[in-house]
Order: structure tokens, then C-alpha cells, then sequence
């Protein structure tokens, strides 16, 4: 028989999910169950490489992550949804890695250079270093065939498949070789027409309600050579139209794209739009979230279950890793 190709990713918290982490990964994630058997957490170990200091807010955004995913449509029941510090064998296995894997592979990481230029918190941590070696426990603990990823990543898989390789040639076949799933991600700017990030204070919360999604769609960036209400405007440097190509239909997109270029449609008139339809998109991802804040046993039980499940199959791979790096004492049990 041959074995289910599981898949495997998980998100970072960093408070409330926002429409970058939708379009960019979730709305992937939930197309994926109907394929494959899928394996989901949030990393909250991670986050707190950048915020060791001060974890208070971890564990909210560890509850809003798993909620807002569930809102989005993960179905708990088929998918394995969990937390990632619950599940020790990630940190047993990062340790066993870090003694094989040299120095130069992580410091070449090119998401080790990107963080450090993004993030404002200290991470000259042994930590930082650490975390792309973290993330080659997380994924290959669970033996997982595919990683989906946008294009742009797939460097960051690459020390994965690196250091599988390198485990598999000490102490024989145990990791698949992860291979990047590429997804079709589309580009999502923040309301500024930066990339979509929490750092950069620029992002429309995934469950937002009615009222902040209107106000925020009134601050976004339009075409910044439309002055007065009678310039023509062009879509195609306008950060707003982007949002419309998320969210409205062909014919609204046409449609717009014409007023606009002909001044019929205004620019404030046009956010009204786009804010009603954005509005009408996301309610029932928003509905199911205010329904969990009524009722948080729902995230609660999941992720019991969820951990569960992920610890059985990271402690099938952690008895295959101690035989192989011999730390494996049957005498002892
Ligand atoms: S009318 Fe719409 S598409 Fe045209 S510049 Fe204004 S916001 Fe952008």
C-alpha cells in the first residue's frame, strides 16, 4: 500500500489574522484538506523568538490564530489543527538536528537576513540562529511529502531538504525530502500598498467587522496622480484596485476599471464599493468567528484533539530518530 503524502505548514502568530495570512496560506490550507491528509499549527515557539521579553500576548494570539482558522473554514475533524509548543518532539528533534547541522547553513539563511532587517527586538539570539533549524523539525517530524509555499520561499525550504538529506545519509531513510506545494499566491498589499505585515501596521484583520473595514478602506492608497475628482485615475497603480481583483467579480472589476479611467467613479465613491463587497466576502468567515468568541471551547477542543493526533505521529518519527541516532535505551523502558 502506498503512504499518504501528508502536508504540512504552519503560521506564526503575530495577532490577529489578517488578509495577507488568508490569501497568502490559509485560503490554501483549506483547499488542501480535499486533497491530502494535512497537518496545521501555529508556531508559537517561534514567536517567541521575537518576543521573549515580553510573551503575554503569545498565548491570545495563539487563540485567535486557531480561531480565525477554524472562521476560515479548517475542518478540525479531517485535519490535524495544533499548537506547536504542545508537542515536545519539535524541541527534542531541533536539539538532535542542531548537532549535525553546521553552522554556515544557517547563517546563509536568507530568511535569517530578512527577519533581522524587519524585526526591532533584539535578535541576536542563539535562538534566531536556530530557527530555520526549528522550522526543519516542525516540518519533517510529521515525515510531510509537501510544504505549500508561495514562490518566493522556496529558499527557505531548501535547508530542510538540506539537513534531511544529511540526517538520512548518517542514520538511514527516515525523512522524505520535503518538496514545496507551490500555491497560487496572490500579491496582497497593506492598506498603504506596502506588502501586507503586522510590522509594518498596514493589514485588515481577517474577521474584521463591518465598521473597521469600512473605516480602514477609507485610509487606502489610491492612484497617487489623481488629484481632483475629474482626473482620469489608472487602475493599475492603484493600490485599492488591487483589492477589488481580490474580491469582486469580473464584471464589477471591468466596470470599475472603466469609470476610473474615464473619471466617471470617484475614488471615494469607490472605496464605499469595495468596502460593501469586502463586507458581503467576509461575513461568513466573520460570523463563524464571532460565533467561537461566544462559545472558545470549540478552539479549546480542537486543538486538544489536534495536539493529540500530531504527538502520535511526532512520536512515531522521534522512536525511528532515537534508533537511528542511537539514544534509544530499550533496557530502560
Ligand atoms: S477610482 Fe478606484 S481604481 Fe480609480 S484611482 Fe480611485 S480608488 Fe483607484
Amino acid at each position: 500500500m502506498t503512504q499518504p503524502k501528508y502536508v504540512l505548514s504552519g503560521l506564526k502568530p503575530t495577532g490577529r489574522v489578517h488578509l495577507g495570512n488568508y490569501f497568502g496560506a490559509i485560503k490554501n490550507w483549506v483547499e488542501l484538506q480535499e486533497q491530502y491528509p494535512c497537518y496545521y499549527f501555529i508556531a508559537d515557539w517561534h514567536a517567541l523568538t521575537a518576543n521573549y521579553a515580553d510573551p503575554t500576548v503569545v498565548e491570545q494570539w495563539t487563540f485567535d490564530a486557531a480561531a480565525d482558522f477554524i472562521a476560515a473554514g479548517l475542518d478540525t475533524q479531517r485535519t490535524v489543527l495544533f499548537v506547536q509548543s504542545e508537542v515536545k518532539e519539535h524541541a527534542e528533534l531541533h536539539l538532535l538536528l542542531s548537532m549535525i547541522t553546521p553552522l554556515p547553513w544557517l547563517e546563509r539563511v536568507p530568511t535569517v537576513k530578512d527577519v533581522q532587517a524587519q524585526e526591532e527586538a533584539t535578535l541576536n539570539t542563539y535562538g534566531f540562529l536556530g530557527y530555520p533549524l526549528l522550522m526543519t523539525a516542525d516540518v519533517i517530524i510529521y515525515r510531510a511529502t509537501y510544504v505549500p509555499i508561495g514562490v518566493d520561499q522556496a529558499a527557505h525550504l531548501e535547508i530542510s531538504r538540506e539537513i534531511s538529506r544529511r540526517f538520512n545519509n548518517f542514520y538511514g531513510d527516515i525523512f522524505p525530502e520535503p518538496q514545496a506545494l507551490f500555491t497560487p499566491t496572490p500579491k496582497v498589499p497593506g492598506l498603504d500598498g506596502q506588502k501586507m505585515s503586522k510590522s509594518y501596521g498596514n493589514t485588515i484583520p481577517l474577521t474584521a467587522t463591518a465598521d473597521e473595514i469600512r473605516a480602514l478602506v477609507m485610509t487606502m492608497f489610491t492612484d497617487p496622480n489623481r488629484v481632483r475628482r475629474k482626473d482620469p485615475g489608472n487602475p493599475d497603480i492603484c493600490n485599492l484596485f488591487q483589492f477589488h481583483k481580490l474580491f469582486s467579480d469580473d464584471a464589477t472589476i471591468a466596470r470599475v476599471d472603466h469609470e476610473c479611467r474615464t473619471a466617471q467613479i470617484g475614488c471615494v465613491d469607490d472605496k464605499k464599493l469595495l468596502a460593501d463587497i469586502m463586507i458581503e466576502k467576509l461575513r461568513p468567515i466573520r460570523e463563524r468567528r464571532e460565533q467561537i468568541d461566544r462559545d472558545p471551547s470549540i478552539v479549546w477542543d480542537a486543538l486538544r484533539d489536534g495536539n493529540r493526533r500530531a504527538r502520535e505521529r511526532a512520536q512515531e518519527t522521534m522512536e525511528l530518530v532515537r534508533q537511528g541516532m542511537k539514544v534509544h535505551y530499550r533496557q530502560l523502558r
